[in-house]
């Protein structure tokens, strides 16, 4: 029987770290308010995370000496029921007999074990900015359930804290400004289960500042130019996509991989990583993830990818944060 979380009980401090900036400070400036006793840490692992920042987690468990506990989303229950719904249901609503078998060969190899690719293959695509799937299923989900566990586990309330800042985002700081208040620094969830924000007013600048005085190197991603070191992203900017062709080419021939199997389960066979307007069978041709590498590597505008023109443009220099100097 689930026991709620008495009052007297000290709450259990609970950061989600993602190996950027702003999580690193919050995960610092927990510590020291709460002492390592009462501040537990995790890492929602989406499978499509940069090499640094998974070897940057482990050098803040190794230095920070404690656990970050890894959440990696597993589909298998998820993806035997999908396997069932295309064998059944796609016939009766007369999706061809070669597609619904090339879908099927997917399906009957059975999960891959890396989650944001098991995710785009049950949803037969790609998350977007209009759904960002990705999110919920492999960040918001675990993380919850995770912390729930914890509350039912131990009995104590759980404050769950995130590292947003205002100044971080252009919509953010519009809506501070507009209403006088956006994102709330405390909410009450219920059952024991609270989301605290506390550095919604830091600056960039502050929370270099808090990796400094604790002695913690930031993520190295910084120095090479990126503005964001999570997961290549969807919404990624062209900038970001130019640096990880430039550097991280392997990771940009998996995402071609990616797209082939994604395809190959989609009733249109056609999957991009990035949208690609269109429902024809030329869209992968069109906006495939080496025709965005090309349009990153074009001048302003890139006038010849028109289609890819809604990728936000990043005005990140190589030393974004000052880090180079
Ligand atoms: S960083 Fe981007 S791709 Fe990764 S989970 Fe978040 S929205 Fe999805």
């Amino acid at each position: 029987m689930n026991r709620l979380p008495q009052q007297t009980d000290a709450p259990i401090h609970l950061v989600s770290v993602s190996g950027g900036k702003d999580s690193t400070a919050t995960l610092l400036l927990a510590l020291e308010l709460h002492g390592s006793d009462n501040v537990r840490a995790v890492f929602a692992d989406t499978g499509n995370e940069h090499g640094a920042t998974y070897a940057y987690v482990d050098y803040l468990e190794q230095t920070l000496q404690m656990p970050i506990v890894r959440l990696r989303r597993d589909f298998t229950d998820m993806w035997w029921p999908r396997r069932d719904y295309v064998r059944d249901k796609w016939p009766e609503k007369g999706v061809p007999p070669e597609i619904v078998a090339r879908a099927l060969a997917v399906f009957e190899r059975g999960p891959t074990g890396n989650p944001f690719l098991d995710l785009c293959i049950i949803k037969a695509r790609f998350p977007s900015r209009m759904a960002q799937f990705c999110t919920q299923f492999l960040k918001t989900q675990p993380l919850t359930e995770h912390a729930l566990e914890m509350i039912e586990s131990t009995g104590r309330a759980v404050w769950s804290w995130q590292g947003i800042r205002i100044e971080e985002s252009d919509s953010r700081r519009k809506r501070f400004r507009g209403t006088g208040s956006c994102v709330a620094h405390f909410d009450v969830l219920g059952g024991g289960l609270f989301n605290y924000r506390p550095l919604l007013r830091w600056t960039a600048d502050d929370v270099f500042e808090a990796h400094r005085i604790k002695g913690i190197r930031p993520n190295p991603l910084y120095l090479q130019g990126r503005t964001r070191v999570g997961c290549l992203c969807v919404n990624s900017g062209k900038e970001e996509v130019r640096q990880w062709d430039l550097r991280d080419r392997e990771h940009i021939e998996r995402l071609d991989e990616w797209e082939q199997i994604v395809s190959e389960v989609s009733k249109r066979s056609n999957a991009t990583f990035f949208p690609s307007p269109g429902d024809n069978d030329t869209a992968r041709e069109r906006g495939g993830i080496w025709q965005v590498v090309q349009w990153s590597k074009t001048t302003r505008g890139g006038k010849q990818f028109d289609l890819l023109a809604q990728l936000d443009e990043s005005t990140s220099c190589s030393s974004a944060y000052g880090l180079c100097e």
